[in-house]
């Protein structure tokens, strides 16, 4: 192995906190640094890591033929006339919530408080409370590692649909993204995020690691946390891994957890939703 990767544990760069070793593991700075992280990794596993808050680490040790790459250091936010927001890879979603209501620019008050970067929102359509990120996406900035090349997208071509967008199941990497936001009262804006931050606090276990909803919404059954509760399955624990007391579409890691504790609990909560409505759960998280 040369250059820019080394080992690391991974337990900080996963919101589940499993503890994970990775003999090979690069945290680049800009965006030319994680393009040379790629370009060394070609034809290698390329794990890429945003915050880690949708992943599931399913190995306590993952051996060099496994290459992560992290976006944490690509850490760049520009607010510039017009309601133009741009956002590199690893900035985080909740700055750029910020950012956009001290400028008096609306549209992301509903994903307040969705932990992640923005690749990530970019990656999976982060949504809630019926609004989505690309609501107000204008375009993303991506690079194929297969040929080198980089490109900027139309958010039509990212085909943004329920937790999808083109992106998933291909090796594109996210670099950044650009959002244009229609203006609004800061004081009205921060109200409403205010809103949906308690709504999201009184709801949601913050209070334990987690990667929030571990399924996508089935459409033809109740939601993932009543179809758990009406099985009894609210608070069942494998080993660390527990569905969450307070929220039963959440897995938590109540201590300990690893990731088979999390797959395992994962089963039985297919298991228990094919047997009452006959349904077979499509997971969101991603699994490493
Ligand atoms: C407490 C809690 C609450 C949550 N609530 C919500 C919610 O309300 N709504 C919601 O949608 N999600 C929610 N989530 C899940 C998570 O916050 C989102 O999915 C988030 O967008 C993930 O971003 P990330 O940077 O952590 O991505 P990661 O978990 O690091 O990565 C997720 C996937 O995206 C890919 N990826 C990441 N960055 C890039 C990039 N730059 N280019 C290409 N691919 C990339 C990764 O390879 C991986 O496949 C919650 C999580 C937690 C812990």
């Amino acid at each position: 192995m040369t250059g820019v990767f080394a080992p690391t544990w991974l337990t900080e760069h996963n919101s589940y906190r499993v503890a994970a070793w990775a003999e090979a593991c690069s945290f680049p700075k800009t965006a030319d640094e994680l393009i040379a992280a790629l370009q060394e990794s070609v034809g290698e596993r390329i794990v890429l890591l945003g915050h880690g808050c949708n992943i599931i680490l399913t190995r306590n040790h993952y051996d060099a033929s496994f290459r992560f790459v992290s976006t944490k250091g690509l850490d760049m936010l520009a607010v510039l006339a017009d309601g133009v927001v741009k956002a590199a890879a690893g900035t985080r979603l909740r700055d750029v919530c910020r950012a956009a209501a001290k400028a008096g620019l609306s549209g992301l008050e509903h994903v307040w408080d969705i932990p992640g970067s923005i690749g990530g929102a970019a990656y999976m359509n982060a949504g809630a409370y019926g609004a989505s990120f690309y609501d107000v996406v204008e375009s993303v900035e991506v690079f194929y590692p297969a040929t080198g090349e980089r490109a900027v997208l139309s958010r039509k071509q990212c085909r943004p649909s329920y937790r999808l967008t083109a992106f998933q199941g291909t090796d594109t990497v996210i670099l950044g993204v650009t959002l244009r936001l229609p203006p609004a009262e800061p004081a009205v804006i921060l109200h409403e995020m205010g809103r949906i931050g308690k709504l999201r606090r009184s709801k949601l276990p913050y209070n334990l690691p987690s990667a929030g909803s571990v399924f996508r919404r089935p459409e033809a059954a109740p939601p993932i946390g009543q179809i758990m509760e009406e099985a009894g399955l609210k608070g069942f624990t494998i080993g660390g891994a527990q569905i969450s007391p307070r929220h039963a579409g959440i897995i938590v890691n109540a201590g300990a957890a690893t990731g088979a504790d999390i797959l395992a609990v994962i089963e039985e909560m297919r298991q228990a939703a094919r047997e009452r409505y006959g349904v077979e759960l499509v997971l969101e998280q991603v699994v490493v």
